[in-house]
């Protein structure tokens, strides 16, 4: 099954327009004609995501991107060699990632799908498990996302848009759960804000950071809204 964009680095800075201050080109491609003025979190990033054990649904064959920080970090030698240095250009400025671009074989799923994950040899799971690409860790987790006619960019939690056009049953679950502490998610947004900081863009990622980590309550039925940006950027010495 072909998935909606191949080159991961291009999905993942298509969701950073939605967060983002300025305009966003990727290889001389513009990522977003109009800034957004208006952020928000929806009720549904309150929800516990929980990826079930076992279901391999969404490892396809887009392509594995990690920036050099990352790659550093989470990739073991003997994997090394299986990522190539690829250039790319983000408004203007020449930036490597390594990736592993032919990400398929005989077919349409991912080359580290292994059969025997790492923390549990009895079901197959990814060969980088804790720390997979941010496009596989972040999905559905966490989706930056744009209403266009209000011009607000949200943060949100969200099954895959093209979900019914996977070959196995998709097995995400959302549930509501009082007293949940959201470190994946600020694992996630912590990762979000390197990338942001490795391809220079101007972004709320501190904000939306920042509230997650202070809100007093965490009213899962409520949108937040982060609009009075100054206040935001003051408290956090940005200014
Ligand atoms: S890198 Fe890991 S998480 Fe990502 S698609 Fe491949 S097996 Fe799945
Ligand atoms: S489809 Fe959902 S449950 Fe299945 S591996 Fe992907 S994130 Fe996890």
């Amino acid at each position: 099954m072909a998935v909606g964009i191949n080159d991961s680095t291009e999905k993942l800075l298509s969701q950073i327009t939605n967060i983002s201050l300025q305009k966003i080109s990727y290889n001389d491609k513009l990522l977003n004609k109009k800034v957004n003025s208006n952020f928000k979190i929806g009720k549904s990033f309150w929800r516990k995501f929980i990826c079930a054990k076992g279901c391999t649904a969404c490892c396809l064959n887009f392509s594995l991107d990690y920036i050099p920080k990352e790659f550093e970090l989470y990739i073991d030698d003997d994997l090394k060699d299986e990522f190539k240095k690829r250039k790319v250009n983000v408004n203007g400025k020449e930036k490597i990632v390594y990736s592993v671009l032919e990400n398929f074989r005989d077919k349409d799923k991912c080359i580290f799908l292994i059969d025997r994950r790492t923390d549990d040899k009895t079901v197959p799971g990814c060969e980088f498990y804790p720390n997979p690409p941010l496009s596989c860790l972040s999905a559905p987790q966490i989706l930056f996302t744009s209403r266009s006619n209000n011009d607000t960019g949200y943060l949100l939690k969200k099954i895959f848009g093209r979900y019914w056009n996977f070959e196995e049953e998709v097995k995400c679950e959302f549930k509501e759960e009082n007293d949940y502490d959201y470190s994946q998610e600020l694992h996630i947004l912590e990762r979000f804000k390197w990338w942001i900081d490795y391809f220079e863009i101007d972004t709320m990622i501190d904000e939306y950071i920042h509230v997650i980590n202070n809100l007093k309550e965490r009213n899962i039925n409520k949108t937040i809204e982060l609009e009075n940006l100054d206040d935001v950027r003051k408290q956090l010495k940005l200014y």
